[in-house]
């Protein structure tokens, strides 16, 4: 499986902040893993635009469920593929706070991602307080089986394991947390979309950076990364891009 460092630069970024794409392109011109950059929608086309060419694909950070209609701010999955996205973060941990998005929610855009040929990329992940409280394995299981819709697949869908508690903060899980989330994880998939499974990309998000990225990609069921701040300049995301 070809593993995935995959970066979110949420409400980050103007057209001068397309230098990083090629910067990071130039330095990495044959990466070793699929390299994925989902910028604000308002850059999506221009950044498609900077990347044809290189190894570095476009993706969204959000779509409607819906094709069209009369939702005011709101990007349909159809419109992220006609402005050169091939991806789509969905249920970003932001998102579900921020907007109320609900498992069922980010299940539904995911049908729609699917339904324009984007890959989704699904983010779970405990808050402080659930993994204080031992929570974190039955909250991660029922947003799998919530935003995940029946008929995954491995080209289809990437799951992002993003502890809330550890985006942002500097802080990160124990190796041996991520391991056990990420074998957890793989075995709930494998028990309901069988041996597809074994081809899903498990990205771990939360505080990666240079520094850390080799020993948390060496984990077992570790495909990859979703990252935040770190993917923001061209020089931090090629160190973690090179460390996949
Ligand atoms: C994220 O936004 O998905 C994320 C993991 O952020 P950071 O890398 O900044 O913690």
């Amino acid at each position: 499986m070809r593993k995935l460092a995959a970066g979110n630069w949420k409400m980050n970024g103007t057209a001068t902040a397309l230098a990083e794409v090629a910067a990071l392109a130039a330095a990495h011109p044959a990466p070793g893993c699929e390299v994925l950059l989902c910028p604000p929608a308002t850059l999506i086309d221009r950044m498609a635009n900077a990347a044809r060419g290189t190894p570095v694909m476009v993706g969204g950070q959000d779509c409607h469920a819906r094709e069209s209609g009369a939702h005011t701010g709101d990007i349909s999955a159809a419109m992220l593929r006609d402005a050169g996205a091939s991806h789509v973060i969905l249920g970003h941990s932001e998102r579900r706070a921020d907007h109320g998005e609900t498992d069922a929610a980010v299940a539904a855009k995911t049908q729609a991602a699917w339904g324009t040929g984007l890959v989704a990329i699904v983010c779970v992940g405990e808050t402080e307080a659930q993994r204080d409280a031992g929570q974190t394995l039955a909250v991660v299981g029922a947003q799998l089986a919530g935003s995940v819709p029946d008929g995954a697949t491995a080209a289809a869908l990437v799951i992002a394991y993003e502890p809330v508690w550890a985006i942002g903060t500097g802080r990160t899980p124990t190796n041996a947390e991520i391991a056990e989330v990420h074998r957890f994880m793989r075995a709930e998939l494998a028990a309901r979309f069988g041996a597809e499974a074994a081809g899903m990309r498990l990205l771990y998000g939360g505080s990666v950076k240079p520094s850390n990225a080799a020993e948390i990609f060496a984990l077992p069921d570790v495909d990859g990364a979703l990252v935040g701040g770190a993917s923001l300049k061209a020089a931090d995301f090629g160190a973690i891009v090179a460390a996949l």
